[in-house]
């Protein structure tokens, strides 16, 4: 079974993109009944892309809104180009720049819209976009030639996917796909996604027009946008669990049956003092870590500050507290180590194991768990909660009360 963290990785994947992918193989089974709504589509991209364009500005999703641009300008270029004998230069052409810049615009970082690096990226666009319209409308031979070398040996290569193309698009995927291994957020999963519903749209995969596989692609981009501000909103930003609010929703949802359990880092204060705020930012994210991984059916939230909550739905206190111990035990026995510049990032291999390490710092938490008595409201039973944590914390911390 995989563990929380690569199950969230796998969904951040399949979704928004996976969707969008699915929606195109329903296309290829009942084409008959797309046909009919195919001239909402050009519109339907139309309103993705002002809609999308919109909500990005909004959230400064900058990533996302060149997506988008990029995605409109493409289709555009094709529409315009391709009923004259310009189509397979187009196609070469757009083929090579529109994964590059995906590719960067996936690189560079999040800037306002109409902040210096928004306005370059802007004037890039309309930079290309001439430049595209210059190459097309003079056919420029050496351009003709450049693109029509053949260097790599590949029978199954589409006749208008240039080598330079085909190397682009295959460097793109893979520095698109090491960014989400990386960071497995909606945006890059959405832009992965991207890339192969953009590349399917340039050659029409499947038979499906072009502007079909672009609407599907400014999608997938606004769907990201959503889930990102999703996650802006329920997620707490430095240790990637579900924040407060998150939490207060989940209260609510959960049935008459319940604990609750307040984890409170030992001691937190003086490790920040000793070794610095940042020091203590690494150890919020480790603790956070395991406990991401709770067992027993628990799910953990970060409450505040270095406290965070632990909630049992459909659990009573007894079959919680050896989960809980086996968390406090956990936390215990990871430590943290602080790193040293001497210290290579990577331990080398044969390093014999040192049995104390000195830089080796033992972080503990207290816990205080209550159950859900008849008629409790949630505040009542997570006061209870925290009672009991001012227990374990006056009974000599590192320990669970319930
Ligand atoms: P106790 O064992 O009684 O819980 O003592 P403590 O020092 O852990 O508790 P206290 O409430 O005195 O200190 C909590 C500290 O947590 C104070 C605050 O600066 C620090 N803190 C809160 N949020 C963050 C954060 O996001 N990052 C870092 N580095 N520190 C934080
Ligand atoms: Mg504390
Ligand atoms: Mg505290």
């Amino acid at each position: 079974m995989p563990s929380s963290t690569n199950r969230r990785r796998l969904l951040a994947l399949l979704w928004p993109g996976g969707l969008t992918l699915f929606l195109a193989s329903l296309i290829k089974v009942y084409p008959a009944q797309v046909e009919k709504v195919g001239p909402f589509v050009y519109p339907a991209l139309c309103l993705l892309v002002l809609f999308g364009s919109l909500l990005c500005w909004r959230l400064n999703r900058t990533r996302l809104l060149f997506a988008l641009l990029l995605l409109f300008l493409t289709d555009r270029t094709l529409y315009w180009t391709g009923g004259t004998d310009n189509g397979s230069i187009t196609i070469a052409l757009l083929s090579f720049a529109l994964p590059l810049n995906l590719c960067l615009f996936s690189l560079l970082r999040e800037t306002g819209l109409f902040a210096i690096g928004g306005l370059l990226r802007m004037t890039w666009l309309g930079l290309l976009g001439a430049a595209g319209t210059w190459v097309i409308s003079e056919r420029k031979q050496t351009f003709q030639d450049l693109v029509a070398r053949d260097w790599i040996p590949l029978t199954i290569q589409p006749a208008d996917l240039s080598d330079p193309a085909l190397v682009t698009i295959i460097l793109t995927a893979l520095i698109l796909f090491l960014r989400f291994w990386k960071q497995p957020t909606p945006q890059n999963g959405g832009l992965l996604a991207v890339l192969f519903l953009s590349c399917a749209g340039l050659f029409s995969l499947g038979g499906i027009p072009a502007t079909t596989w672009f609407a599907l692609g400014a999608l997938t981009l606004v769907l990201a946008t959503v889930e990102s501000f999703h996650a802006l909103a329920y997620r707490d930003e430095l240790t990637n669990l579900p924040g407060r609010r998150a939490m207060q929703e989940s209260l609510e949802k959960l049935g008459g049956h319940y604990t609750i359990a307040m984890v409170d880092i030992d001691f937190f204060k003086r490790c920040n003092d000793k070794y610095g705020h940042d020091v203590g930012d690494q150890v919020l994210k480790m603790v956070s870590k395991v406990l991401e991984n709770v067992t027993g059916g628990g799910k953990a939230f970060r409450y505040g500050g270095e406290e965070f909550a632990v909630l049992f739905s459909r659990r009573t206190l007894e079959e919680t507290v050896p989960h809980l111990e086996t968390l406090r035990e956990r936390i215990a026995e990871t430590g943290f180590q602080l790193r040293h510049w001497s210290r290579p990032p990577r331990k080398p291999k044969g390093a014999k194991k040192k049995s104390r390490d000195p830089r080796l710092l033992k972080v503990t938490v207290s816990i205080g768990a209550a159950q859900r008595g008849k008629g409790e409201k949630p505040g009542v039973v997570l006061k209870r909660a925290d009672q009991n944590l001012y227990k374990a914390k006056k009974g000599g911390r590192n320990q669970v009360k319930a």
